[in-house]
């Protein structure tokens, strides 16, 4: 396991292939492509917002990966599956938006493949069965190219949780209804990328989103690329540059409990130097994860483990009244049904919420925010003191 971090400063195409082709190296560059191969880059294309929003991979590094494959002799095909329908009229407008097309102008295909699969994965923790997107099943190598971002329900968005992404888009909501722990919701990611083993991980983290993530935060400047051969070990890295612990984050906890990362980013095998790149004031989003990781410590809010303190103590979406155009994206996506329209505004039933920030993640003016309880705030500044 190792990984590489090479500093990037801009989306300059030049200069982003120069920063790609440098962290791949240590990697062995991409000796494992033989001519006539097909990789699938699963890219990380949430929703429809232009590159500059930070929600997406850049269309540039995508295609400087495009370009190195190619020059392999590799067919390339990019695609993700956002939240939303999985169809040809609904991806092209994605790929329209997030400035794909340029892909294909660089040599690559994007996925054009809408085809639903089930798969049965009996070694998994919590993913024993699953619906993915059947494009997938072409390829002969996966790379997970993912975005930096903070993220509502799982503190932060990178390469594993870039993954989710094989589950079709219409089918998400239904994963969230079964896994609304965020503990099982990360076993289930890290079952995903065990199933399908993504080749090569690498984080555009030139321009990360800070705030309200994954899709309604800001975008702030890290400066750099990561590239590795596990996605958690470049989490962990990319956890760090943005101010968060393997604890504060669900599935770099789990990735930890497998034994597949150590727990700190100081304990892996680093080729180039990111304690520059540390944002330190990057804002983060309210979650509560350290407080529920602490319950297996010895410290006396670590002993508190029953359900009411976990309710107590979890984070819950809550609305901005003057941001919101009752649009009813959030109504419409909320798995639990938790959310009913009075007077064009969401009204949330918090004793069916659970908790999978769906609403907030898919608001299109970001009126809906992140926010801890009194309590967890509480014992997150009693925790730091
Ligand atoms: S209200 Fe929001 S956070 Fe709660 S279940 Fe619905 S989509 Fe998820
Ligand atoms: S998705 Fe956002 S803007 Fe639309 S109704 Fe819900 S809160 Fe309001």
């Amino acid at each position: 396991m190792k990984v590489s971090v090479v500093p990037c400063n801009s989306y300059d195409p030049t200069q982003a292939e120069a920063a790609l082709r440098q962290a791949l190296e240590p990697l062995g560059g991409l000796d494992w492509v033989t001519p006539g191969m097909t990789v699938a880059v699963k890219a990380n294309l949430v929703t429809f917002l232009k590159p500059e929003a930070a929600a997406t991979t850049h269309p540039v590094l995508l295609c400087a990966l495009v370009k190195l494959l190619k020059e392999r002799g590799a067919r390339v095909i990019v695609g993700d599956s956002p939240g939303g329908l999985y169809t040809k009229v609904y991806l092209d407008r994605i790929y329209g938006v997030t400035g794909m097309k340029a892909v294909e102008e660089a040599g690559g295909e994007l996925n054009r493949d809408f085809e639903i699969k089930d798969a049965s994965f009996p070694d998994a923790k919590e993913a024993k069965a699953f619906t993915y997107t059947g494009w997938l099943d072409h390829a002969d190598a996966i790379v997970d190219f993912c975005k930096l971002k903070t993220h509502g329900m799982m503190a932060m968005s990178g390469a594993a949780k870039n993954m989710f992404g094989v589950v079709p888009g219409t089918a998400k909501p239904e994963y969230h209804y079964r896994y609304p722990d965020p503990d099982r919701f990360a076993d289930m990611i890290l079952d995903l990328n065990d199933y399908f083993k993504p080749i090569l991980s690498i984080t555009d983290g030139v321009v990360g989103m800070e705030g309200n993530g994954p899709t309604a935060g800001t975008p702030r400047k890290i400066g750099v690329i990561i590239a590795s051969d596990s996605p958690h070990a470049a989490d962990l890295i990319g956890a760090d540059l943005i101010g968060l612990k393997a604890e504060d984050v669900p599935t770099l906890q789990a990735a930890v409990r497998r034994g597949l990362i150590p727990k700190t980013p100081e304990e892996l095998d680093v080729v180039g130097d990111w304690k520059p790149f540390i944002v330190p004031d990057y804002q983060r989003v309210e979650t509560t994860h350290s407080l529920r990781f602490n319950k297996e410590s010895h410290t006396f809010f670590g002993r508190i483990s029953s359900t009411f303190m976990d309710k107590a103590l979890a984070s819950k979406p809550v609305l901005n009244p003057d941001e919101c155009i009752g649009c009813r994206e959030c109504f419409k996506i909320c798995p639990a049904k938790a959310i009913e329209m009075v007077n064009k505004k969401p009204i949330i039933n918090r004793k069916n919420c659970i908790r999978c920030f769906c609403c907030q993640e898919f608001c299109p003016k970001g009126a809906l925010k992140v926010k801890r309880t009194w309590i967890a705030k509480l014992l997150i500044k009693e925790n730091k003191n």
